[in-house]
């Protein structure tokens, strides 16, 4: 037999994902001036970022990177343990530590290193990964390359998630979820979670990519807008990537928990620190996230303003309460022509399609930002409207 060709294996697979009218097309921003940008030579008012409280471009944050790049250059020039760890990075981890209110934090370079990193530290052959079904694709890696058994449960479901843990009553068990899911928008029952967790002995991991700055009294995230501490849930993950508009992520938690990471976690030993500038742009926005609470409370007017608008006008939303605001469609064609509509009224909102959620699920995921104004909200509000969202409410 001869080797199969993986190249056109690859080709094929494309060739078959542009058949069912499912590839994803990779674009490029040519300019971008808070939520307006560039594309294809047309300027759109864009509801797709992740920067919520709209920091990416706030001069506190640009200043502190370019101040910082003057003294530090750009790379780290090394792994954190081989050198690499500058004091930028030991400031931002104590920062974050303090922000909420854990022992210590760990920086990785992505959200998706983080998972990987942690879940393959903690876990291995004979263990298990009990995980909400709509979890980010990095939880799901992660879960697989430590070898341990990965069990999904239904979404949201505690019931479901018992009876993974209790199929498995002896192995190391880590329970992992979003703690804002990022294509649906709503959050994770995290108090029964964390009881369930503490009945069964197993670690509650949360990935908090989308809730830190957003929720809570001062933007500690999903675990503090619970009402939960540190002892609930022991391992808090979230990017710097969304809310705080720099890059890089960090898992916060107990002294014990980091010094084992920094140790065993192979995403934070094996590759080139963040660049030192970065975390000095990351405390930066640390410090408007935190005590801008104008920006929180924008948001949630924005919100508020969004869901009427869109009830009233028959768009079938779902029970989402964050800036992550999905207009459920339906089917993959009429989720991509309502984007391409959308987009020649002058508004960037892509579709998301399936594999990324569920067949006859696609959706628009209609991001909000304190960037944008109310009179924005309802102008894209009309457009959708007019290009037909409320009838697919109708067809499904
Ligand atoms: N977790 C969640 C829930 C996410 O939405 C994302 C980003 N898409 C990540 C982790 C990965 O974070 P990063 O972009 O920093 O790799």
């Amino acid at each position: 037999m001869p080797r199969p060709d993986l190249l056109n294996r690859l080709a094929q697979a494309h060739a078959d994902r542009a058949q069912a009218d499912l590839l994803r097309r990779l674009r490029t921003v040519r300019e971008a001036d808070g939520a307006w940008i560039a594309v294809d030579g047309r300027r759109l008012l864009s509801f797709a970022s992740n920067d919520y409280l709209g920091l990416a471009q706030h001069p506190r944050v640009t200043e502190a990177l370019v101040d910082a790049a003057q003294r530090w250059g750009v790379g780290a020039t090394a792994a954190h343990l081989l050198g690499g760890h500058r004091a930028e990075h030991e400031a931002l981890e104590h920062d974050l530590a303090h922000w909420l209110g854990r022992e210590r934090a760990l920086l990785f370079s992505t959200g998706y290193m983080a998972n990987l990193g942690v879940l393959g530290a903690l876990l291995g052959d004979g263990d298990v990964c009990v995980q909400d079904k709509l979890n980010h694709a990095c939880l799901i890696d992660g879960a697989r390359l430590s070898g341990a058994e990965l069990k999904r449960y239904p979404h949201n479901d505690v019931d479901g998630a018992r009876r993974q843990l209790d199929a498995a009553p002896d192995a190391g068990a880590v329970l992992a979820t979003d703690g804002v899911f990022s294509m649906d928008g709503d959050v994770a029952p995290l108090p029964e979670l964390a009881a369930l967790c503490r009945e069964r002995g197993a670690l509650l991991h949360v990935d908090d990519a989308h809730g830190l700055g957003v929720l809570g009294a001062d933007g500690a995230g999903s675990v503090a807008a619970a009402g939960l501490s540190a002892h609930d849930v022991p391992i808090h993950m979230a990017t710097l990537g969304k809310a705080l508009g720099v890059a890089g992520a960090f898992v916060a938690g107990s002294a014990a928990l980091i010094d084992g990471l920094v140790q065993f976690a192979r995403t934070h030993v094996y590759t080139t620190a963040m660049p030192p500038a970065l975390a000095a742009a990351a405390r930066a926005a640390i410090g408007l996230a935190r005590f801008e609470h104008w920006r929180r409370e924008r948001l949630a007017t924005l919100i508020a303003h969004f869901r009427h608008g869109a009830q009233r006008r028959g768009f079938v939303l779902l029970p989402s309460g964050t800036p992550i605001q999905p207009v459920l469609v339906g089917a993959s064609g009429d989720a991509l022509r309502l984007s391409r509509d959308l987009e020649a009224r002058g508004f960037y909102v892509p579709a998301i399609r399936p594999p990324t959620v569920p067949n006859g699920k696609a959706r628009l995921r209609v991001t909000l930002s304190a960037l944008h104004t109310e009179t924005d909200v309802e102008r894209l509000l009309d457009a959708l409207a007019l290009g037909g969202a409320q009838g697919m409410q109708n067809a499904h």
